[in-house]
């Protein structure tokens, strides 16, 4: 990990727990989310950064920290529940929401496999920064092991089946290529071998939100994860531009930021919706 004084050096932000969502952060560094950001709506994702667009917790975003707190320990799943008690119970105090019953279903669920509870042996939550690709990046593991060399995440899905048809990958493919999950591997693993000097092996503990929910161990095939950094690599010139307002940035036209700010222009042929 860069130390305190290389970052002040660079005059970057020192991360910590409570300033790792900050804008400030993303403005200094980049992450694997913001990276996602920036592929799906390079307008969106700046006007994020300026601060003109603040993009609200969705309750699928709840769910999954409450998922993820669980597995942090009592006294952090706690907290996560003090703080957001609102969202979780009803207000006529007949117990939590159906999404949180849920919730509590997909935990026991994990619990329940003992090679899930293996690979999330580890420390919870340890946040890295690393100079990858001509920018600093900041990342987060939800476990890692260091005497085993091993990292996991939890990821939750509606099916761990689920086929998506992918234009990255010109094809079909599962929740965890087509929700960026094998390209934050590869930068994390990328980050830590730079970190280290180790090899990490990453896991995903990915859980369903059906009833019962559906549990996997994933493990990633080596191969996949150089097509990911030249993926990377690729559009990193295109977004430093646009993170230093070099460059514009290109509305999707799609996403929540876009269809708040659009303004029609012009007649679409039908062929032109799917594309
Ligand atoms: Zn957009």
């Amino acid at each position: 990990m860069p130390s305190q004084a290389e970052a002040k050096q660079r005059k970057i932000l020192n991360l910590n727990r409570e300033n790792y969502h900050s804008i400030e952060a993303d403005r200094d560094y980049l992450s694997v989310s913001q990276f996602k950001q920036f592929m799906t709506c390079e307008a969106s994702a700046v006007a994020h950064l300026s601060g003109e667009y603040v993009r609200h917790d969705t309750n699928a975003l709840t769910v999954g920290s409450y998922v993820h707190t669980a597995f942090e320990g009592a006294e952090a799943h706690q907290k996560f529940i003090d703080d957001n008690s609102e969202s979780i119970f009803k207000k006529r105090g007949s117990g939590k929401y159906a999404d949180f019953e849920q919730a509590d279903q997909m935990i026991e669920a994990i619990k329940r496999q003992k090679l899930a509870m293996f690979a999330l042996e580890g420390e919870s939550e340890q946040i890295f920064s690393v100079h990858l690709f001509g920018a600093d990046w900041k990342i987060r593991t939800d476990v890692i092991n260091h005497q085993t060399h091993r990292f996991a995440d939890i990821k939750t899905c509606e099916n761990i089946n689920k086929r998506f048809w992918d234009d990255k990958y010109d094809g079909w493919c599962s929740f965890v290529e087509h929700w960026g999950y094998v390209l934050q591997m590869a930068v994390y693993r990328r980050a830590l071998k730079e970190i280290t000097g180790d090899e990490y092996t990453p896991y995903i503990v990915a859980v369903s939100k059906e009833s019962p929910p559906n549990v996997a161990v994933i493990n990633f095939d080596p191969s996949r994860f150089e097509f990911e950094l030249k993926y990377v690599e690729n559009h990193m010139e295109r977004i430093l531009k646009l993170k230093s307002g070099e460059e514009e940035p290109i509305e999707c036209g799609k996403c929540d930021y876009c269809r708040r700010t659009k303004t029609i222009t012009k007649v679409i042929e039908v062929g032109q919706l799917i594309y």
